[in-house]
């Protein structure tokens, strides 16, 4: 058995580095476990894209503005160049879209976003093939490169005395649903609080505790276009109507959940949401590709994938349909309403979840400080993290 840890964070991506260290920072004694280096999961193909201009509620506007701010501030405290950078996103709409319904649909946004004409959304985006689309919204954007904004986490935990250690969880030491240290191939590490940020794997550690999981996972599937032969793009490109987004809210109905218990089930066709993203470096990430599929594998054709995102890119970026590409796939984790899962699920009193967030790169930063804030609080109450409780399904 190895060490006595206040809370041991399983899964380095995204969510456990930012926990990870916002744990840390408030004086906890904090082991960080994950398999592997480089990191392979969501986080290491994500487009790295910031929205907080996108909430709707009181909880996810509060949520945008504490992000936004703390992103910009992140560098400086964390004492290494996140690689934050704001600019314009293009949203564009089909032929056939309602302009006034898409407009409509993003009113009640925090900064919402502004009307263009195919012209204009090209005379901003070069690339962007004005023929191919009806109309275009533009509204700021903020952006970091994933690796290097979880590598400055993880430099700031370790500095502050937190623990990384590269190793495949494999299992618990537990005692009932409650867990008493976790388990890796090589060592036992003992641990008072737990929290799991492994994204589509947290059903599989949740289940060796008997621990209901309400956490669902979508492929996703992507072409990365080297600097080297990718042309310069000025503006973040996507979707307006997001077909993911459907897709997820209606494959993780209650109804659907004995489907997620089948080993190899489609849930639903893949669907392709035809954007590019600038990353700084001038590579462009281009897709994307979903499907949900209860197989955790990646698909069993990955040429037909990429020959799908390039079908669906060709209307819109002609010059880019057929450039060379390396396609990429990982796992996504989602929940039942969209909003993230950040606490204890349902008979745990202290396995926490800290994943199934729909966009994390706004919403993770701040809410891990808020967790760290109420775990080292004691008794003070924080509504905003009631609203997250993966117990929000059962009350
Ligand atoms: C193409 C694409 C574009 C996206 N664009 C955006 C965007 O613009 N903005 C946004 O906010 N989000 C975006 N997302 C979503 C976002 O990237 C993910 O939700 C996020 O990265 C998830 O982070 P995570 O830490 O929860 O999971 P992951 O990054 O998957 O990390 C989980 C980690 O846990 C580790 N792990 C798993 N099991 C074990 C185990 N048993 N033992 C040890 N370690 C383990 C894995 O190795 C992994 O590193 C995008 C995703 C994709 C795929």
């Amino acid at each position: 058995m190895t060490g006595s840890w206040d809370w041991i964070v399983v899964g380095g991506g995204l969510c456990g580095s930012a926990l990870a260290y916002e744990l840390q920072r408030v004086g906890l004694a904090v082991l960080l476990l994950e398999r592997d280096r480089p990191v392979r999961g969501a986080t290491a193909r994500s487009y790295g894209g910031i929205p907080y201009w996108a909430g709707t509620t009181a909880l996810t506007q509060t949520l945008c503005r504490e992000g936004i701010a703390l992103h910009r501030n992140l560098s400086a405290e964390l004492g290494r160049d996140t690689s934050l950078r704001e600019l314009d996103l293009l949203l564009w709409q089909d032929l056939a879209a309602d302009g006034a319904a898409v407009t409509r649909s993003y009113a009640e946004c925090l900064f919402p976003p502004q009307n263009l004409t195919p012209e204009e959304a090209h005379s901003r985006e070069p690339l962007l093939n004005p023929g191919a689309i009806s109309g275009a919204l533009l509204v700021r954007h903020a952006h970091v490169d994933p690796l290097t904004f979880i590598t400055a986490y993880q430099e700031a935990f370790l500095k502050l005395g937190g623990a990384m250690v590269m190793a495949q969880v494999t299992g618990w030491q537990k005692d009932g649903c409650h867990g008493v240290g976790i388990q890796t191939e090589t060592e036992i590490y003992i641990g008072a609080e737990f929290a799991l940020c492994v994204g589509s794997e947290t059903r599989l550690l949740c289940a060796q505790l008997d621990l209901e999981s309400p956490v669902y996972f979508t492929h996703g599937e992507v072409l990365r276009m080297a600097p080297e032969v990718a042309p310069p793009m000025h503006c973040m490109v996507m979707p307006a109507d997001v077909t993911r987004f459907a897709q997820e809210a209606a494959t993780s109905t209650p109804e659907h959940d004995l489907l997620w218990r089948s080993p190899d089930y489609e849930l639903i066709p893949p669907s392709v949401d035809a954007g590019v993203v600038p990353f700084d470096d001038r590579s462009l990430r281009v897709g994307q590709l979903s499907r949900v599929h209860t197989r955790g594998m990646p698909p069993h054709d990955p040429a037909a994938s990429e020959q799908a995102i390039r079908d669906a890119i060709r209307p819109l970026f002609p010059s880019l349909a057929d450039l060379p590409a390396q396609w990429h796939h990982s796992l996504v984790s989602f929940s039942r309403d969209g909003l993230p899962l950040v606490g204890l699920p349902y008979g745990s009193k202290n396995v926490h979840l800290f994943t199934g967030f729909t966009t994390p790169f706004i919403y993770a930063p701040p809410l891990a400080r808020r967790f760290a804030a109420a775990v080292t609080g004691g008794q003070t109450h924080d509504s905003l993290l009631t609203q997250v409780s993966p117990r929000r399904f059962l009350d």
